[in-house]
């Protein structure tokens, strides 16, 4: 709920959206929770505080990294802050979470993930042995990322002001191919494959979180991505875009390609693989699992002529072993996502108007 001093502020056209929509999307005087949430205020902050203060061709094609041109060579840039809570839980760690998802951004713009760098800003008080841990579990996800941390940094901040410990990482990769891989890309008949089952990261972290013990216990899928990527472009298979489905989840990532691409995306919900433990954990939590956010799933929008090769390479990989075909671009209405139920009737997947699950990496 609102606190009465963060009330919103009339913004451009507030008024006239104020008055008939609910959804907080009008300016607010503080920072919310929901502004780290990935959905509607997260999209705020970028349209009204960032792009415009720092709008360039490549921040402004809206992907997972920025794809720039350096001496003849294509490389994406990208960069990531972790700050889940708890630090430690089931599948994963800060630590790994941080080194997967800066990787995983970059094998999202079809780059070779390659160099990284970590920022540590640590809180007066966090036991040393809890940071070699993080510190023991990065090296561990380099190595299973075929990255390396080549530069860093280290702050302390006061007892009560940090937390235990927040990461930030950045990344290089290197694009060794021609194809153009981003949202605007995305083609009106393209194929939708995504990469196996949802929601295994948020409900892992909530478990522990809320004290939920499952039987048997939820895991985070969190996993490094550029292999079965590289192994589609390899096949000669060139996906119009890659998306790794992290906050906000599946509904988030189709919702910005969608906007970004200007097409309309179908989807069957019978065809979206979800495990029954997961599905469970929603249903007690009051969650939905289309919004709830994944570490080792992606999708990947390709040619319909390459559909039936591309789910087939994909399921030759154990992180991608439970890759399914989703749904199907249309020209239809330039920024529609929507679910066809298993009864057969269809809506509307919004966007994520709050925060479900804040802190989650
Ligand atoms: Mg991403």
């Amino acid at each position: 709920m609102d606190r009465p001093e963060n009330q919103p502020l009339p913004g451009p056209g507030a008024s006239a959206v104020g008055a008939s929509c609910p959804l907080p999307i009008q300016r607010y005087p503080q920072i919310l929770m929901a502004h780290g949430g990935g959905g509607t205020l997260t999209q705020e902050l970028l349209d009204r505080v960032f792009l415009p203060a720092f709008g360039n061709p490549a921040l402004d094609a809206a992907h997972d990294g920025a794809r720039l041109d350096v001496a003849g060579r294509t490389i994406a840039f990208s960069t990531d802050s972790y700050v889940v809570r708890p630090l430690f839980f089931p599948g994963g760690d800060i630590g790994r979470l941080a080194i997967f998802g800066t990787a995983n951004d970059l094998a999202m713009c079809g780059a070779r993930p390659r160099w990284l760098s970590a920022g540590f800003i640590l809180e007066e008080g966090l036991p040393v042995e809890t940071l070699v841990r993080v510190v023991d579990s990065m090296r561990q996800a380099a190595a299973a990322a075929r990255v390396e941390l080549v530069t860093g940094d280290t702050k302390v901040v006061d007892k009560g002001k940090g937390d235990g410990l927040y990461v930030n990482t950045a990344g290089i990769g290197v694009v060794e191919h021609e194809a153009r891989i981003a949202p605007s890309a995305v083609r009106p008949g393209d194929v939708v494959l995504l990469s196996g089952d949802l929601g295994r990261h948020g409900m892992a972290i909530l478990s522990v979180r809320e004290g939920l013990a499952f039987e048997p216990p939820i895991e985070s899928d969190c996993a490094p991505l550029w292999e079965p990527v590289e192994a589609l472009l390899a096949a000669g298979i060139r996906p119009h875009c890659l998306r790794d489905l992290t906050r906000g989840g599946l509904t988030s990532a189709l919702n910005e390609i969608a906007q970004t691409s200007g097409m309309q995306i179908d989807v069957e919900e019978a065809q979206v693989p979800i495990i029954e433990e997961v599905r469970g954990a929603c249903e007690i939590l009051g969650l939905d699992p289309f919004y709830v956010a994944n570490e080792g799933r992606f999708v990947a929008f390709v040619d319909p002529a390459d559909a039936v090769r591309a789910l087939e390479i994909l399921r030759g990989h154990d992180v991608s072993a439970g890759a399914t075909s989703i749904g199907r671009v249309e020209a239809g209405t330039a920024g529609l996502v929507t679910l066809r139920s298993r009864i057969g009737a269809r809506r509307v997947l919004d966007r994520l108007s709050g925060e479900q699950l804040p802190r989650i990496c």
